[in-house]
């Protein structure tokens, strides 16, 4: 089943413990559609600038991601400038040009129509809204945000929060948007807040996800579950990690018949199996060369990591 994605496409410059890089090929969008992938068809709206050319096209061809959804506007793309320091989990902006995006308006084109999964990757919450108003009738919607949105933009973020399905948002971001400094507490207020199903992101520390009454009818066991992250000895640039775990995570559930909690939480072993590769180099070049063996291997470390024995 195909997806719809709505996010920034982007270009990045980023400093790391291991580097830099200036202006590559980035935005939520990109890192999800290209995660996704691996799972399912996958369908991108978004506003790019003159700076995007044939070889930025050929990064989305190579893994058969529809772009044609992409609109191509006078100007320069959205540019994401920051930098991670000790604390890799925890990205610095420097500085946010929108470009582009400042004054776009998305339009969902007819050959999308038919998308009954939809992703609304990070950006600004208006045009969530709006192409979540323009797909009445998909199946299911998820969505994350962060910070520059959830401080400056709330009102806006408060609609598009009211009919998610699920919501996938890091930790401090989730204490921010819930304005609670416990985690579990926050959980309970955003809950509150529309989704049905939370999934809070913990960066190397794996992901929560939080059930309601409204998960599942109702027939979850427990409260909460947890999933795993893989110990890597290094990380080359975190940018991109949840915007892949939530690719891995949505393209996994897409690709399944049934939406049953125990397809749920394969499906964030799936979010987290993405991550941790995405973060193996710069911005999308791991995702770029990866191959479906090595995901199922990695899946498999994953079950192992997290196994208990029943004797
Ligand atoms: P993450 O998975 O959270 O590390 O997402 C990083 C990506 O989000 C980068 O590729 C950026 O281009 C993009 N990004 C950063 N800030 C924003 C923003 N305010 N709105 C939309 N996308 C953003």
């Amino acid at each position: 089943m195909p997806i719809l994605v709505v996010g920034s496409v982007a270009f990045d410059s980023i400093q790391t413990p291991s580097g830099s890089v200036d202006r590559c090929l980035g935005g939520a969008a990109t890192h999800f559609s290209l995660a996704a992938s691996f799972f399912t068809d996958v369908r991108v709206i978004a506003v790019v600038g003159e700076d995007f050319t044939a070889e930025h096209e050929g990064v989305f061809a190579a893994r058969n991601i529809d772009i044609s959804g992409i609109e191509h506007a006078r100007g320069r793309s959205f540019h994401w400038t920051g930098a991670y320091h000790d604390n890799l989990n925890e990205a610095q902006t420097l500085q946010t040009d929108l470009n582009v995006f400042a004054n776009f308006q998305p339009k969902i084109p007819t050959a999308y129509a038919d998308s009954e999964y939809l992703f609304l990757a990070n950006i600004d919450p208006r045009l969530q809204h709006e192409v979540r108003r323009q797909m009445p009738r998909v199946r299911m919607v998820c969505g994350d945000t962060m910070n520059y949105w959830i401080t400056g933009h709330a009102e806006n973020l408060a609609h598009v929060l009211r009919d998610l399905d699920t919501l996938l948002i890091n930790d401090g971001e989730a204490k921010l948007l819930a304005g609670e400094t416990n985690l579990v507490t926050a959980a309970e207020r955003i809950l509150q807040m529309g989704p049905k199903t939370l999934v809070i992101k913990h960066g190397e520390h794996g992901a929560t996800a939080f059930f309601s009454e409204k998960s599942f009818a109702g027939k979850v066991r427990n409260r909460f579950f947890r999933a795993p992250a893989l110990p890597l000895s290094t990380v080359v640039d975190p940018t991109g990690a949840g915007d892949s775990f939530a690719g891995g995570f949505f393209g996994y559930l897409a690709s399944q018949k049934n939406l049953t909690p125990a397809v749920f939480k394969r499906a964030m072993f799936y979010g987290g199996v993405m991550g941790s590769f995405a973060v193996e180099r710069f911005g999308t070049e791991r995702l770029q060369q990866l191959t479906r063996t090595e995901i199922n291997q990695r899946f498999e470390l994953f079950r192992e990591l997290s196994h208990l024995d029943a004797d």
